[in-house]
């Protein structure tokens, strides 16, 4: 047998058909998206979740764009009045992302189709749930790595 031959068995045995089926998932996904792209929205390619702007649909369904542009919104805020939280302030802002679990929940597993009122609403407080913790534990981070007056998380080495 000729070697290029037992070359080209070789490689079909390492790309079997399983892994060319997922390479094809793979790809499809990415190729769904991108001829949909101002079409219907992209997160979960259902149209009646999107909300459009003329003839072009917004790539995020309105619980996406609600934590999008919360999130902004907030962190815009933040910057502005340079405002601090402490953890407790943190733990007790983060639960504002369970109305969008609940409402999640209850879409998915118990049928109860929510509406745009309602994904919008538990989005924006998801959003600014988001947008607090995120800020905190940047600020958390920052202070260790970067920050002059570093606090007692590192050890004081005078
Ligand atoms: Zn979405």
């Amino acid at each position: 047998m000729p070697d290029y031959l037992h070359l080209s068995e070789l490689h079909i045995n390492i790309i079997d058909k399983e892994t060319l089926n997922d390479m094809k998932k793979f790809i499809d996904f990415f190729h769904i998206r991108y001829i949909n792209f101002g079409k219907i929205p992209l997160c979960n390619l259902n149209e009646q979740h999107g909300f459009k702007i003329g003839n072009f649909c917004f790539p995020l369904c309105v619980r996406c764009s609600a934590i999008f542009f919360s999130v902004i919104i907030i962190f815009v805020l933040i910057k502005f009045f340079d405002k601090q939280f402490n953890i407790k302030q943190v733990l007790f802002i983060s639960m504002l992302h369970v109305p969008c679990i609940v409402d999640g929940i209850l879409q998915s597993f118990f049928g109860i189709e929510s509406n745009v009122f309602r994904r919008s609403t538990t989005g924006i407080l998801c959003g600014i749930s988001f947008a607090v913790t995120i800020s905190y534990c940047a600020e958390k981070i920052y202070r260790i790595f970067f920050s002059e007056n570093r606090n007692s998380l590192m050890i004081k080495k005078r």
